[in-house]
């Protein structure tokens, strides 16, 4: 059960606590800058009695673990802003570049293009957590640097990979941080990103069920930070002929049980460029509050995941059938 208090009546908190003391209910009080929810597991008491109290504003009945994205809770879409852009709520974002920044010119060029052919964000990698060790790692903080040059210079948000929280000055400049896959779970770091308030890209793990990334997700909202949104990129599963298996079901699942946005990343889910766009249209008639897209004017000479990554040509015909798809949703 969860218990949502009116801001405005807090003084009367006290009164509500004595009565769940005296039923012998185990809670715990979240208290965010907006908002002050009690949580317990506790399905014994009588709801009236709860919502008879001044101080409750409302309560939902959930065996859900995870709190504060729970759609029992909270019915409304959540919004999350980046600069202008916004995903959820019918909005639908393209966010589009190259997996990593390799110069300053190639994330230039990138970025004019994508912007020119329908993107509203940049992504690019400047700390690149690789499989072997011996594969390009990024730029680090000069490729951030570059990056945000280049956002700035093509007025597009930017959104980079974080990979520890010691980095956290380093992206000062940098809109959105994203959580890799690889780093799902890395509670040391969602808390860290729950302790500051620039919206985070949450990439879904290999092989985490809804539930997991839907707690990793709590990690960040319990800090007090509020802007999550969610990203579908693959699972692993027996099939050997993609990089990974897009799951479509993620998207509409996660809306129902959460209010988070998720957006899709056709391209980690495919690994083949001629995948990302039967991907891209199928993840946003499910629903995708937007697409996450590698995108590189040069792919074959890319320095990683040039495979996977779509010219700019390409990106823009997925960008307008994706929107007329997603037009097409808000209709019915
Ligand atoms: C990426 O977006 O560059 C990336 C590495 O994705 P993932 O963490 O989903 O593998
Ligand atoms: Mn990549």
């Amino acid at each position: 059960m969860i218990i949502k208090l009116k801001v405005t009546e807090l003084s009367q908190r006290e009164d509500l606590l004595r009565f769940l003391d005296a039923e012998g209910s185990v809670y715990t009080v979240l208290e965010q800058p907006h908002n002050v929810f009690i949580v317990t597991d506790d399905h014994e008491i009588d709801v009236k009695k709860i919502k008879a109290f001044r101080v409750v504003d409302e309560v939902a009945l959930t065996r859900a673990p995870y709190r504060l994205s729970a759609r029992a809770l909270n019915p409304d879409d959540r919004e999350v802003r980046v600069g202008d852009v916004v995903f959820g709520g019918g909005h639908f974002v393209a966010i589009a570049g190259p997996c990593s920044v390799e110069s300053e010119e190639q994330i230039m060029k990138i970025a004019r293009e994508v912007k020119e052919n329908g993107a509203q964000m940049l992504r690019a990698g400047a700390f690149k957590p690789r499989t072997s060790p011996y594969s390009f790692c990024g730029l680090g903080s000069e490729g951030l640097k570059a990056l945000v040059r280049a956002g700035k210079e093509y007025g597009l948000p930017v959104v980079s990979e974080i990979t520890d929280a010691d980095q956290l000055p380093l992206f000062k400049e940098v809109d959105m941080l994203q959580v890799g896959a690889r780093n799902m779970q890395n509670f040391t770091l969602l808390s860290a990103l729950g302790r500051q308030k620039k919206p985070v890209l949450l990439k879904r793990g290999f092989s985490a069920g809804y539930e997991e990334l839907l707690l990793s997700a709590e990690y960040i909202l319990a800090g007090g930070n509020p802007n999550v949104v969610l990203c579908e990129r693959g699972i692993r599963t027996f099939v050997q002929s993609t990089r990974n298996t897009l799951d479509v079901s993620a998207i509409p699942m996660i809306h129902r049980l959460s209010n988070l946005p998720i957006i899709t990343d056709p391209s980690h889910a495919g690994g083949d460029y001629r995948l990302v766009r039967p991907l891209a249209l199928a993840a946003t008639a499910a629903g995708s509050d937007g697409l996450i897209i590698e995108v590189h004017h040069d792919p074959e000479h890319a320095q990683s995941d040039g495979d996977q990554s779509v010219k700019p040509e390409r990106f823009k015909k997925i960008c307008r059938d994706c929107r007329k798809i997603h037009a097409l949703l808000q209709e019915v």
